[in-house]
C-alpha cells in the first residue's frame, strides 16, 4: 500500500489534535472521525478521500517510531504545511535550497537518515627491508601511503543532499495487511528511509575518497625475516562507521656478511690473536651498536664457539633473549718473526678441539714467546 502525504494539511490537523496529543487522544479523535467519515455510513466521495487520509494519519501517529520520523520531517520543513514541502519536493531547485538550509547533518542527527550498517575496511599490506643489524636492534620507520576512506563531506553516503523517502515517509518499510507489524522493504529507498537528491561533489557520489596517510611504525628488535608487523586501524577506512582495516608490514631482513641468526641466537666470527687463544684472555666482538667483551679460555682452538648468554636476539613475541656465540678466528700476524709464526702454525695444527692436550707441548714455549 503506497502512502501519500495529505495534500492539504498535516496529520495532526487532519485528526484535529495538537502536536503533543497522547496516544489516547489520537485514538479518540480517530474513532470520532471514523464514525463520521466511514464509507459505510457516508456517501460523499470527498469524505471517502478524507477518511483514507485520516486513516493514514492515524496509522502514522499511533506508531511512536513513525510519528517521530514524521515529526522530524515536519520540523525539517520549518513548519511549512506538508503541501508546501510536497510542492518543493516536486521542484528540484527549490527542494535543494531547502535541503541546503536544513543540511544533511541535521537529517542524520534527527534520525531521518539512518546510519547504514558499518562495513569494515580492508587490511592493507606494505613491505619494508631491514639490514641484519636493524632487525637486531629494532627500528622506527615512517610509512606514507594512499588509503581509501569515507568522504567526510557526505559521511560516505555519496550524496550532498538527501530527502525523506516520499513513499515510506522515512520508515524504510511499508505496512501491509499481510505483515502489519513488520511491513515490506520500501522499494523506492531500498529500506533506507531516504533518497539521494544530489551527488556529493567531493567524492563524485562514490562516498569514498583517497587519503594520503603517514604513520610512524616501531619495528621491534628481533623481528624475523618474513615477519609481520600489524598496526591496528591504519588500513583502508571502514564504510559508514565500520571498523578501519589494519596495516600489515611484511619485513624482509638482509643477510650480513659475517653474522648469522639461528633461532634467537646471534653467531659471529671474532678475531682473536694467537696469544689470547693459547694463553687465555679477553676478546671483543665489534657490533654496529657497540662492542661486547668476553673471556677466552686458554688453549682455545680455531673456530671454537664461545657462548655469551643473553646477548643474542630478543624474541619480540616472548621477550626472551637468545645467546651470542663468538666463533674464534685465530689470526697469525704477518708481523711475527718467522719462528713464532711457525710455532703458531704448529699450535693451530695440534689444537683442534677440547680433546687435544694443549699445554704440555706448547704452553711453556708460547708463554716464553708471546707473553710480553
Ligand atoms: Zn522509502
Ligand atoms: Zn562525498
Amino acid at each position: 500500500m503506497v502512502q501519500k502525504i495529505n495534500p492539504t494539511s498535516n496529520y495532526y490537523e487532519l485528526l484535529g489534535v495538537s502536536v503533543k496529543a497522547t496516544t489516547a487522544e489520537i485514538k479518540d479523535a480517530y474513532r470520532r472521525l471514523a464514525l463520521e467519515l466511514h464509507p459505510d455510513v457516508n456517501a460523499d466521495p470527498d469524505d471517502h478521500e478524507r477518511f483514507r487520509l485520516v486513516a493514514d494519519a492515524y496509522r502514522v501517529l499511533l506508531d511512536p517510531q513513525m510519528r517521530k520520523k514524521y515529526d522530524t520531517m515536519r520540523l525539517l520543513s520549518f513548519g511549512w504545511p506538508i503541501t508546501r514541502l510536497r510542492d518543493t519536493v516536486a521542484n528540484p531547485v527549490a527542494f535543494n535550497q531547502l535541503m541546503n538550509k536544513v543540511g544533511t547533518m541535521l537529517a542524520v542527527a534527527s534520525g531521518i537518515v539512518r546510519k547504514p550498517v558499518g562495513e569494515p575496511g580492508r587490511d592493507m599490506t606494505l613491505g619494508t627491508t631491514l639490514s641484519f643489524w636493524e632487525s637486531f636492534q629494532g627500528v622506527e620507520r615512517r610509512f606514507e601511503y594512499k588509503r581509501e576512506i569515507d568522504c567526510a563531506d557526505c559521511k560516505g553516503s555519496g550524496f550532498a543532499k538527501v530527502a525523506v523517502c516520499e513513499i515510506c515517509h522515512g520508515a524504510g518499510r511499508l505496512r501491509s495487511d499481510f505483515m502489519p507489524m513488520v511491513g515490506k522493504r520500501c522499494p523506492r529507498c531500498a529500506a533506507k528511509g531516504w533518497i539521494g537528491v544530489e551527488n556529493c561533489a567531493t567524492c563524485s557520489g562514490t562516498g569514498r575518497v583517497e587519503d594520503y596517510h603517514g604513520v610512524m611504525v616501531k619495528i621491534p628488535a628481533g623481528v624475523q625475516h618474513a615477519g609481520r608487523v600489524r598496526l591496528s586501524k591504519q588500513g583502508e577506512g571502514g564504510r559508514h562507521g565500520g571498523k578501519d582495516g589494519d596495516l600489515v608490514i611484511n619485513v624482509t631482513v638482509l643477510l650480513d656478511g659475517l653474522a648469522t641468526r639461528q633461532g634467537n641466537d646471534l653467531i659471529m666470527p671474532v678475531d682473536v690473536d694467537i696469544r689470547t687463544a693459547a694463553l687465555g684472555g679477553v676478546a671483543a666482538a665489534e657490533f654496529p651498536h657497540g662492542r661486547l667483551k668476553f673471556r677466552v679460555p686458554e688453549a682455545s682452538w680455531n673456530h671454537r664457539r664461545l657462548r655469551v648468554p643473553g646477548r643474542g636476539f630478543r624474541d619480540p613475541k616472548t621477550g626472551q633473549t637468545g645467546d651470542f656465540f663468538a666463533v674464534l678466528s685465530i689470526a697469525i700476524p704477518d708481523a711475527l718473526p718467522s719462528d713464532d709464526r711457525e710455532l703458531a702454525r704448529q699450535y693451530l695444527h695440534a689444537v683442534k678441539g677440547p680433546e687435544d692436550a694443549p699445554a704440555g707441548l706448547f704452553r711453556d714455549e708460547l708463554v716464553k714467546r708471546f707473553a710480553t
